[in-house]
């Protein structure tokens, strides 16, 4: 079985359906999902989930398009909750310039600040990058002394050098739909690139659908089997190894998951 280690189970679009979600994981080929919170209030349902639900694990932070949402309180409740055994990572914390240019230091400030966090309690993070590729190059080799629990880029969609440089710091990366997209060719280069040792399986779900569904339905963990035939594909590997082989990599990458 795979494991989704980044879905949003807790976005409104899936408010009348997530407790059949989550019941069917498991006869979908999915042992496990992780729900991940982008501000305050969707950290909270996360950590909510993640303890009514024996298979589900909870990622808590602040997305940088939300950094407002990174208040004294918010701060409080990251460093409270970080310690709770179903909380595996912060995040998803990171940059993202692509609409919200005018922002740059405010979100730069709010990923060290949620660095800091992570690093206080041991915890590796989940990282948000988009079209600020040397903006976070540079906050890693600043803050170098932050990053001892590593972590992973999500929706990865960058070159095989840019997950070298990040790699220097510990982290891997995670492929999601986007490798499945007609034009996403640089995506399924990274993928045949990138060792297998360095990838986890992911969702976004309810965002980034894999073909054939993009476009007609919304995503869903058990679409991660659907990117899992892609990698193997790709990489020319058996579809066994794919799956032993991503599910170790997210058992080093997040050492208090227990799935
Ligand atoms: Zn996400």
């Amino acid at each position: 079985m795979f494991i989704d280690t980044h879905s949003h189970l807790n976005d409104e679009k899936f408010e009348n359906n997530f407790e059949q979600i989550i019941a069917s994981l498991k006869s979908n080929n999915i042992s496990n999902a992780f729900v991940v919170g982008y501000d305050y209030k969707s950290s909270l349902k996360a950590l909510e989930m993640a303890e009514k639900y024996e298979n589900i694990y909870a990622i808590i932070g602040v997305h940088p398009e939300d950094w407002k949402d990174l208040t004294n309180e918010c701060e409080e409740f990251l460093l409270r909750n970080g310690s709770n055994p179903k909380v595996v990572a912060i995040g998803e914390i990171g940059l993202d310039y692509h609409t919200t240019k005018e922002e740059k230091l405010e979100q730069k400030q709010a990923l060290i600040k949620q660095l800091e966090i992570a690093n206080k309690l041991n915890l590796p993070v989940s990282i948000h990058l988009r079209d600020a590729t040397g903006d976070l190059m540079e906050i890693f080799k600043e803050n170098k002394h932050l990053l001892n629990n590593g972590g992973v880029l999500h929706c990865f969609s960058e070159s095989y050098e840019v997950y070298k440089y990040f790699k220097q710091f510990g982290f891997s990366v995670a492929f999601g739909g986007s490798c499945t997209f007609k034009n996403a060719k640089n995506v399924r280069e990274s993928v045949k690139n990138i060792p297998l040792k360095d990838i986890i399986l992911e969702t976004d779900c309810p965002y980034l659908t894999p073909e054939p569904y993009r476009g007609k339905m919304v995503n869903e963990p058990k679409f991660v089997n659907i990117i899992a035939d892609k990698i193997s594909s790709i990489k020319e590997v058996n579809i066994k190894e794919v799956e032993e082989v991503t599910n170790n990599n997210v058992r080093r990458i997040f050492p208090k998951f227990k799935g």
